[in-house]
């Protein structure tokens, strides 16, 4: 079997403190399990600023474009704050995010029993609660031309944004939510706002359409995206797979992602579109940023950047044994009582960032002994 290969890009602020971690992480697997894996490690953000002028090289992003995954850690910091928009961190973050193609963004929302407590909902709202949002990336209003502000002749001025999908957009992300529904609890709810808008009345016809077609397997529903962020906070556990566009989907993902109640524990994945050889362009990040006022102390949580792996190890290598030890192994410290400082909890003991992971590299072990 050829060597999976993986480009690392560590960034900003805390970023290489968990970059660091992970990439101990992945010396497990390649150690104690035998999978290898081509590592490389490029540059992104400000600290490809400083290096080269610019947020993101075409080298880095020809890397990118070639290897089977990328692990991204996190960018920006205070810094390059009054940069040019073309030359902010951010800016090498969206170059990725476009030129990988990254339509489809997996945002999980896992509540472990031992944080139930951290969520701001009553803890039987929340116990066991593991939905997925999928939120489309590359299209919709965020993107739909027209756009921009113009003067109007009455002196007032106008601002304007578009909302646009075309059918195989809708079906392409569409697509992705059903076919993790079957690895999950087979179940995905379609979000829009069909009452109101075209562009969301094409959406659920075309969500119904593919879901006649191809995944009748699979129990569609659909709801109102307004009415998704009510019963998101009344009633989450209703949930398995969320599919909707990139505006309510960002949205509902943050609002999805506080249920939890912690940042520094949550991973996203971003796909792309499979090509000939059933590959599927990938980048995996935390949803966290790079945490300027706790870089460089080993302070960090490193789970969120854990976890971003484990999706890796289930979404571009397909090894579902190998991702559960990982996340299994971090639920198990959890249940210990270990914890870094943004998830402390009275009683409890706090660590460091590398005591955290040398926590998990030790539960590994065992969980894969068991
Ligand atoms: P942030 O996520 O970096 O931090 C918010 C708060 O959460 C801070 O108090 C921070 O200390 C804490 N936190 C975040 N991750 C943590 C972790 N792993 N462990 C412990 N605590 C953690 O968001 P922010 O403060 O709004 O932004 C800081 C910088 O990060 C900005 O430059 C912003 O543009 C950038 N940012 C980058 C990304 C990304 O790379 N995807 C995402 C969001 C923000």
């Amino acid at each position: 079997m050829s060597k999976r290969s993986l480009l690392l890009l560590p960034g900003d602020g805390i970023g290489p403190e968990v970059m660091r971690q992970v990439r101990r992480v992945i010396d497990w697997y390649t150690r104690k399990r035998g999978i290898e894996f081509a590592i490389e490690e490029g540059l992104v953000g400000g600290c490809s600023y400083d290096a080269h002028g610019t947020p993101l090289t075409d080298e880095t992003m020809a890397r990118a474009l070639a290897v089977d995954a990328v692990l991204l850690a996190a960018v920006g910091g205070p810094k390059w704050d009054n940069l040019g928009f073309d030359k902010r961190p951010e800016a090498g973050l969206l170059r990725l995010r476009k030129e990988m193609e990254l339509f489809a963004n997996l945002r999980p929302a896992k509540v472990f029993d031992a944080l139930v407590d951290a969520s701001t909902l009553k803890p039987d709202v929340v116990r066991g609660l593991d939905i997925m949002i999928v939120r489309e990336l590359t299209g919709g209003v965020y993107f739909g031309t027209p756009r921009g502000i113009t003067d109007l002749p009455n002196g007032e001025r106008r601002g304007v944004n578009t909302q646009v999908y075309d059918t195989h957009e809708i079906h392409r992300v569409a697509r992705v939510a059903f076919e993790l529904a079957r690895k999950r609890g087979n179940k995905v709810c379609s979000s829009e706002k069909g009452n109101v808008m075209e562009s969301g009345l094409l959406w659920r016809q075309e969500v119904i359409a593919l879901h006649k077609a191809e995944y009748q397997d699979v129990e569609l529903s659909h709801m109102l995206a307004d009415a998704a962020a009510m019963q998101l906070v009344r009633n989450p556990k209703q949930f398995d797979v969320i599919v909707t566009d990139n505006l309510f989907g960002d949205i509902l993902s943050d609002e999805a992602s506080m249920l939890t109640g912690s940042i520094g524990m949550l991973p996203s994945a971003s796909l792309g579109a499979t090509d000939a050889n059933g590959k599927r362009k990938a980048l995996y990040e935390p949803v966290h940023g790079s945490a300027p006022d706790i870089a460089g102390r080993d302070l960090a949580n490193p789970i969120a950047m854990f976890l971003s792996f484990a999706m890796a190890l289930r979404w571009s290598f397909d090894l579902q044994a190998e991702a559960d030890i990982l996340e299994n192994a971090v639920e198990n410290v959890l249940n210990t009582g270990l914890r870094t400082g943004d998830i402390m909890q009275p009683g409890m003991a706090k660590v460091s960032t590398s005591v955290m992971a040398d926590s998990i590299l030790r539960e590994m072990d065992k969980v894969a002994a068991a």
